[in-house]
């Protein structure tokens, strides 16, 4: 998105990028927020943002917040979130980030609106980032012989764990929540499969989320009945 590096945006997926949206918050004291994506690291921010007294504005592309929940849960979120003063705007996407002559992001425009702004946070969710595993797997597997590629496939499908509901195996990319569990638990079976040279698999992961936002405590496991409806689930 142009305005992506602008100094007052922020994505939020290391400490790194924690650190530099305390120190910002420490030293500009920003007044308002915009924040791109209704996920739960969207909830989380905004709860935390609202805390420290900004102004907030969630930009979310779906009419409720938390894709992947119960719809009367989602209600309850969105309720809450309301309650709290944060300004949800559903339906929406950012279409540009306006700065100024410092470079800053002063304005979000959506499709829905434009709103001020004086740090924007993007929760837009994650893609796996293959490269270096898919690189280092297309080696030895040209090494052994067999095709380039399949490193950089068996890397990705790694990233993207198969689901295990109803007996059955598929690969769920609406479904799929990335987690730290799943990620450990891969990185050490990768571990003791290099030290042991064993066949130890990740058979698979039931996807299994909690969250807190503000009064709510909201935990899910497996499929909602939305996507437990959809024919690629069947
Ligand atoms: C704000 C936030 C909240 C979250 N909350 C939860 C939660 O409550 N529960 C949960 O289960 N999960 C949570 N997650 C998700 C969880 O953190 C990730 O799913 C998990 O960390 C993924 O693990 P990973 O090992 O695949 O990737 P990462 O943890 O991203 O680790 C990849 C590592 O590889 C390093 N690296 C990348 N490229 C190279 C290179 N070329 N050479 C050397 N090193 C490299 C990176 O620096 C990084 O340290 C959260 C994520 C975020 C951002």
């Amino acid at each position: 998105m142009a305005g992506e590096d602008a100094r007052n945006v922020s994505h939020l997926s290391s400490r790194a990028d924690t650190l530099r949206i305390l120190n910002y918050l420490k030293s500009e004291s920003p007044a308002r927020a915009v924040i791109i994506g209704g996920g739960y690291i969207g909830m989380e921010i905004a709860e935390a943002l609202r805390a420290r007294g900004l102004d907030v504005t969630l930009v979310h592309r779906y009419r409720l917040p938390m894709a992947g929940l119960e719809q009367e849960t989602r209600e309850q979120i969105l309720e809450e979130l309301v309650s709290h003063d944060i300004h949800f705007v559903s339906n929406a996407s950012v279409e540009s980030l306006v700065q100024d002559k410092q470079g800053k992001i002063r304005h979000a425009v959506t499709t829905r609106g434009s709103f001020d702004c004086d740090l924007v946070i993007l929760s837009l969710g994650v893609e796996p980032n293959v490269e270096l595993a898919g690189g280092a797997r297309s080696g030895s597997a040209s090494r052994a012989g067999s095709s380039p590629m399949s490193g950089s496939k068996r890397a990705r499908m790694a990233c993207w764990p198969p689901g295990l509901l109803r007996g059955k195996k598929y690969y769920h990319g609406e479904a799929h929540v990335p987690s730290a569990r799943n990620g450990g638990e891969q990185g050490g079976l990768g571990c003791r499969r290099k030290r042991g040279g064993g066949h130890a698999t990740f058979k698979g992961a039931i996807r299994a989320i909690a969250v807190k936002v503000f009064g709510l405590e909201v935990a899910q496991v497996g499929l909602s009945s939305e996507e437990a409806r959809r024919p690629s689930f069947r």
